[in-house]
């Protein structure tokens, strides 16, 4: 299974889908996914509406995912992924790894031969590091695809590190 390490920004990488840690509005937040939405202009924006519109008017649901263009990043594709908030209380990740079997299984129906994925889960919504590489990888691996290339675009070394650790492990 080719899965790749990289450190750097998730919306620079040309692959062919790139991953959106979202949330379950689909309109926009912080951290990696108001930067695909900054640098993929109003185009994604205006796709996800149409989604909410058309497919889910509630929002989509936490570990689901769904397709839109990617604008004007240098990716054909966004594929929009809800993770789960962390909790101490409840075990919640089974949800994190439906993300990434979800986002893989869009991501072929598209026709994709490369994906990138960030860390997701791990920052707003709480998730360890460690633990979000480990459900990252493990899911990957265990998720039977023809994809080319799995990328993890990390953006700090802590979280390069962590996932060289889940990868070695
Ligand atoms: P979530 O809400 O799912 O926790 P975040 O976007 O807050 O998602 O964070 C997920 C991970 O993505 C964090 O490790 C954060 O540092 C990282 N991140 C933020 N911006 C980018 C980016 N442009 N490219 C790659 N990773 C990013």
């Amino acid at each position: 299974m080719p899965i790749e390490l990289v450190l750097g920004d998730i919306t620079e990488q040309r692959v062919d889908a790139v991953v959106n840690a979202a949330n379950s509005s689909l309109l926009g937040g912080g951290g990696v996914d108001g930067a695909i939405h900054r640098a993929g202009g109003p185009e994604i924006l205006a796709a996800c509406r149409e989604l909410r519109a058309e497919r889910h008017p509630d929002g989509l649901p936490t570990g689901q995912a769904v397709a839109t263009t990617a604008g004007r990043l240098p990716a054909r594709w966004v594929v929009h992924t809800v993770g789960p908030v962390h909790s101490a209380r409840e075990d919640r990740s089974g949800l994190l790894a439906s993300c990434y079997r979800e986002s893989l299984r869009v991501a072929a129906e598209l026709g994709a031969r490369t994906i990138a994925f960030p860390a997701v889960s791990a920052g707003v919504y709480g998730w360890p590091m460690d633990d979000a590489a480990r459900i990252a990888v493990g899911t990957v691996r265990a998720t039977p695809n023809e994809l080319d290339e799995i990328r993890f675009v990390l953006f700090d070394p802590g979280a390069y590190a962590a996932f060289e650790r889940a990868a070695a492990g």
